[in-house]
């Protein structure tokens, strides 16, 4: 179990006030002046050393992401920072926002100085109202407190804005938040240029999530191999994890990198309801990764390479959580309607695929299918990923390959038995 000095989100459940001052007693702000003292590439190197990788679900080192933005160009750098938390099962962002919304703004200016830019832009969720108010709040006390703007004591000029969004799933994709950001529908843009060359404004701009930019100070403040010594090699530091569904005390909890699943939702979520044998199955990383069956489930680790090697990914880790009274291929025909729904619609293999995949997966449900279906289906997926212009296409296509990779029986089995279930007679007028 991750013991409480290594806790990064020391008021992740909201004992404490977000407020300056008891963020400030928590450790907040405190020495933030001598880590840009050590430079551009001082803040750089640190978080490299410390194998931080992005938080919001890609896994990208987050120093080198931070390397690619250019160090001299005429034009002005930004920083966006992906507050769209909208993946189904996910609620760390959030938190974090709501309370301790001054890491964030520490990790932003931290961040910003690294790629020498002086602006950052907080793209929140359209339904995060009450947090956008924490956000806009927290921001004031620091732009008060001297801690961000112009001439501040932490010796960066340094503006930062908060931007809502409208409620748009495919905002949280970062060229579809820069075309928001800039006013315009939340399309994804085609890559490349990629945002550190061409973001927003046609300017260099890097999007980092959340989480990544609140673990930032603390790295700083505790040094690179005090974070990389948590987790496993490649995979370090702690991670927010969000568990629900079928289990006895939903909960977001920090824990290590790589901690076994199992111990996971035993120790924080109070174990599977009606206990582990009756686990059916676990979306690992929110809704857009491929579930694993329960026989997977007792020895996997929570990390980037242990999940990627057992076909799946930890992208948010918004565990869900599916005990045996789950019609799992309802439940993946749910998550299907979910991707039709937000498609943008500019890629053909994703607009017309994600409602045809959802289609035949809400006949499977009935068993109104042919066998001969499951592979069509699978052929389709296949035939989404990869293809599209960004990540929706793989996020729709994704739980329908593992329903099929770890459930094609059940599938099977509700198709026999439609077939040899009695017709219902017509009732007589
Ligand atoms: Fe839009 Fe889907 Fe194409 Fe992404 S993959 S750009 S959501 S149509």
């Amino acid at each position: 179990m991750l013991p409480d000095k290594d806790r990064i989100f020391t008021n992740l459940y909201g004992l404490h006030s977000w407020r300056l001052p008891a963020a400030r007693a928590r450790g907040a702000w405190d020495g933030t002046k001598s880590f840009i003292a050590r430079g551009h590439d001082g803040v750089i190197d640190e978080v490299k050393a410390s194998g931080l990788r992005g938080r919001g679900g890609a896994g990208f080192p987050t120093g080198l992401k931070w390397s690619f933005m250019p160090k001299n160009d005429s034009r002005p750098s930004y920083l966006a920072v992906n507050a769209d938390e909208s993946e189904p099962g996910t609620c760390k962002d959030r938190e974090i926002i709501r309370h301790d919304p001054h890491l964030l703004i520490e990790g932003a200016l931290l961040a910003a100085f690294a790629m020498r830019a002086h602006t950052a832009y907080v793209y929140i969720r359209g339904e995060f109202i009450a947090e956008r108010e924490i956000m806009q709040a927290a921001i004031d006390e620091a732009y008060a407190a001297k801690l961000v703007g112009k001439n501040n004591v932490n010796g960066w000029d340094f503006e930062i804005f908060v931007h809502h969004g409208a409620g748009a799933y495919i905002c949280g994709e970062e060229t579809a938040l820069l075309e928001s950001l800039e006013g315009k529908k939340g399309q994804p843009r085609l890559k490349p240029p990629f945002p550190a060359n061409c973001g927003v404004w046609g300017a260099p701009t890097t999007v980092n999530n959340v989480e990544t930019l609140a673990s930032v100070p603390d790295i700083m403040r505790r040094g690179a191999t005090w974070y990389a010594a948590l987790g496993r090699p490649g995979n370090t530091g702690t991670k927010l994890y969000c568990i629900s569904g079928h289990v006895n005390k939903p909960c977001t909890v920090e824990e290590e990198m790589g901690i076994p699943l199992r111990e996971l939702i035993d120790t924080y979520a109070g174990g599977v309801r009606g206990g582990w044998d009756n686990l059916l199955a676990v979306i690992p990383g929110g809704s857009s990764v491929p579930c694993l069956p329960a026989s997977l489930c007792d020895t996997v680790l929570m990390d980037y390479d242990s999940l990627k090697a057992v076909d799946t990914a930890l992208g948010t880790a918004g565990v869900i959580v599916m005990d045996k009274s789950t019609d799992i291929i309802r439940a993946i025909a749910r998550i299907a309607y979910f991707y039709k729904h937000e498609s943008c619609g500019q890629c053909t293999p994703c607009r017309e695929g994600t409602g045809w995949m959802w289609r035949v997966l809400e006949r499977m449900a009935d068993g109104n299918a042919r066998k001969g279906e499951i592979e069509m289906l699978l052929d389709v997926s296949h035939q989404v990923e990869g293809h599209t212009i960004c990540a929706l296409g793989d996020a729709a296509a994704w739980p329908v390959q593992g329903l099929i990779r770890h459930f094609r029986h059940v599938i099977e089995e509700r198709i026999d038995a439609a077939a040899t279930k009695p017709s219902v007679p017509v009732a007589a007028e």
